[in-house]
């Protein structure tokens, strides 16, 4: 049983959840259409095809080394608003998990907080405002309650991508008021938030890593 999040297991992430945007790169596209200028998908992208060149050669030698070289791959090769959102989601777990070299359940979810609160600044966001942060909280909320409940690291992140899926479908119903989306106004209504549902992947890679490692290690 995987009890932390270790550099193989957070490479294991990125590299599930590079495969995965990019398998959804024309949806997140067609989202970002409905509701903002259509390229969430393609800016995202950006980013995994940068992060896929490079991360089989970043040589870090802890997680907050190897987070910190993530968001800066981020903030140099995706533009939007979603670079810098993204970019500073992984430079603040690398600020929390420092020079450690893996993460137990309660410093990850302390970091995922940490990274909450810094895009809820920078973005000058809350819950509700049709953003990637209505995926990010509950699924920080959902953490917070498996640490109380000691649950092992995969029910945890299998718990914290339900979360997240379940906030994305949500904000179908809501009306953007943050961003390009908020252009749009009332006919953002009906559709899913692109970056929410960027955001739920990155949940479900973080679940579908941690469930290949342990397999690996039983
Ligand atoms: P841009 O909004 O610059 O076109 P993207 O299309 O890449 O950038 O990303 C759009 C996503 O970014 C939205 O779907 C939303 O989830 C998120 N987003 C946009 N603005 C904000 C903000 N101020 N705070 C939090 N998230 C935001
Ligand atoms: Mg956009």
């Amino acid at each position: 049983m995987v009890v932390e999040v270790s550099i193989p297991l957070a490479e294991k992430w990125l590299h599930e959840f590079c495969k995965a945007v990019i398998e959804i790169e024309e949806y997140l596209n067609e989202l970002d259409t409905a509701v903002g200028d259509g390229e969430h998908g393609s800016n995202i992208c950006n980013g995994a095809r940068a992060l896929q060149e490079c991360l089989g050669t970043h040589g870090s030698k802890s997680l907050g080394e190897f987070f910190e070289f993530v968001g800066m791959t981020i903030i140099n090769s995706v533009g939007g608003a979603s670079g810098a959102l993204y970019g500073t989601l992984f430079l603040r777990l690398s600020d929390v998990t420092a020079n450690r070299s893996s993460a137990t359940l309660n410093t990850i979810t302390q970091a995922f907080e940490f990274a909450l609160n810094g895009i809820k600044e920078l973005g000058r966001v809350k819950p509700g405002d049709k953003t990637l942060v209505d995926a990010l909280d509950p699924a920080v909320k959902s953490l917070i309650l498996s640490v109380d409940n000691s649950d092992n690291l995969l029910v945890a992140f299998a718990k914290a991508h339900n979360a997240a899926e379940l906030g994305c479908a949500k904000t179908a119903q809501m009306e953007a008021r943050k961003g390009r989306g908020s252009y749009q106004g009332q006919r953002s209504i009906g559709h899913v938030d692109p970056g929410a549902t960027s955001m739920t992947a990155l949940f479900e890679t973080l679940f579908r890593a941690t469930n290949v490692i342990t397999n690996k290690q039983d």
